[in-house]
């Protein structure tokens, strides 16, 4: 009887080995963290690693061990160089991660970029936890540091689109997600014991159907398995015009001698934005006001811009946007102390500065000296979080606390909210009508719980698909 029971046991065993693990180990429910599990004929391997944000309660996450050992994990296949896909490469290498980590090429030179950065931001998030919080997970030192993110940096694979690349039983084909440059979707096809074999499709972040810039995404390839974001699962973006936004407000700060300060994130916004100023320049519905680049970050990310023209999306009429990049038109400040100067510049002018949130980096100086006065104006380009700064500059706070002290908000305040990377409602529909018609099952990922349902619902009416959401640290065997 024993005996009997014990071989039931080792059969299921078995038959769970021969199946394709997957594992949501991160960003089921929420917008950031993101990381799959895969694991196969005792290979493991991650789809993303990334960091969580927001507020305490999610950020604190990233603390929290991973599930499976880090000397374990043979690759990590990267979808792209956001820092919530990326951001917890550097731990998992200081954990013991020796393996590789395959990224297209646009992607692996972010990385140089956005990993330091990071370990930056970990060090201040390090300062900001209680000392009830570090006495209980016995944290010492902030997650990892610039010599770890070296070490990551050593392990990466660049690869191109459409290049087919083998590990393990993995073999994974990169393709374009139209979102920030590098962003790929990741077919993952592996063989099972019985010769038969089984693709999976992690879109990653997908980008919207008329993206400004970026290339359009491609087409889901056939798979059996889609893992899809669901970011904007319930909502569609604003239709409203950025150009006329932007001439309203050049007008403003024009006609009052002020200053346009724009906060904008480094990869992608800032590079759209710079775009936008050149082509209404060229048609002269903006005058040429002196434009000034302001964030380290975001002058590099834009020289990678430059690099990869064949991985932008700028009809052959507007090539003299790089031009434009490199003219007297375009001030760009890589000192502090340029910046500190930049701050006493009277206007008119437009200042493009980071973070896009108004969370850290150069726009602080700059919001500080200019908010209290009527004649500027702050011109956001994203969605602001919760609980920062940009959140209540734009929610129309009467004071505002800026590195430390309090400021009266006397500036004119808009926003542009029609310039996401990400799908919307609309369009991640019409992005999984290109799924396989004989898929076995779609799963929602990297979105909150309510956005998932919606798309969900919406997805299985007109597909017909079987979707699933799941939870985190759900487990299937395919
Ligand atoms: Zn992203």
């Amino acid at each position: 009887m024993l005996l009997k029971r014990f071989r039931k046991k080792k059969s299921a065993y078995h038959v769970a080995l021969s199946k394709l693990r997957v594992q949501f180990a991160g960003a089921a429910g929420q917008v950031t963290g993101s990381r799959t599990v895969l694991e196969h004929a005792s290979t493991r391997a991650y789809v993303d690693c990334g960091m969580y944000q927001g507020p305490r309660y999610i950020s604190d996450r990233n603390y929290l061990p991973f599930a499976e050992r880090a000397d374990t994990i043979q690759a990590v296949f990267l979808t792209h160089a956001h820092v919530d896909h990326c951001g917890l490469l550097p731990l998992l290498v200081k954990r013991g991660f020796r393996g590789k980590i395959f990224c297209t090429k646009p992607t692996a030179d972010l990385l140089e970029i956005v990993l330091p950065d990071a370990a930056g931001i970990l060090k201040e998030d390090f300062k900001d936890l209680s000392k009830k919080f570090k006495r209980k997970h016995s944290i010492e030192s902030p997650l990892y540091d610039t010599l770890d993110v070296e070490q990551t940096l050593k392990q990466v694979i660049p690869i191109a689109f459409g290049e087919e690349v083998t590990c393990g039983p993995f073999k994974t084909e990169y393709f374009r997600a139209g979102h920030i440059l590098g962003a790929a979707g990741i077919l993952v096809t592996t063989e099972k014991k019985n010769g038969e074999s089984i693709q999976i499709y992690f879109s990653g972040d997908v980008g919207p159907s008329h993206p400004i810039l970026h290339p359009k995404k491609e087409n889901p390839p056939k798979a059996d398995y889609y893992v899809l974001e669901s970011t904007y699962g319930d909502r569609n973006h604003t239709k409203e015009n950025p150009e006329e936004i932007i001439v309203e407000a050049v007008s403003r700060i024009l006609h009052r001698k002020g200053m346009l300060i724009i906060p904008a994130f480094s990869i992608g916004r800032t590079q759209l934005i710079l775009y936008l100023l050149y082509k209404m320049q060229e048609k002269k519905m903006i005058p040429e006001l002196p434009i000034y680049l302001d964030s380290p970050m975001a002058l590099r990310v834009t020289e990678l811009y430059e690099m990869y023209k064949s991985e932008v999306n700028i009809p052959s009429k507007d090539f003299g946007f790089f031009a434009f990049l490199n003219s007297r038109r375009v001030t760009k400040v890589y000192h502090a102390e340029e910046s500190k100067r930049l701050v006493e510049t009277p206007g008119p002018g437009i200042i493009v500065s980071a973070s896009g949130m108004c969370s850290g980096g150069r726009i602080l100086f700059h919001l500080r000296s200019r908010i209290e006065d009527p004649r500027n104006m702050i011109l956001f380009t994203g969605y602001q979080a919760e609980e920062t700064l940009g959140r209540d500059i734009l929610e129309g706070h009467a004071r505002v606390s800026i590195l430390g002290r309090e400021y009266v908000v006397r500036a004119s305040v808009a926003a542009i909210q029609s310039l996401s990377a990400h799908a919307d409602f609309h369009d991640l529909l019409g992005y999984a009508g290109h799924f396989n018609y004989q898929l076995k099952k779609v799963f929602l990922n990297h979105g909150l719980d309510g956005p998932r349902q919606h798309l969900a619902k919406a997805i299985h009416e007109k597909y017909h698909f079987p979707v699933e959401i799941p939870s985190y640290l759900d487990t299937y065997y395919l």
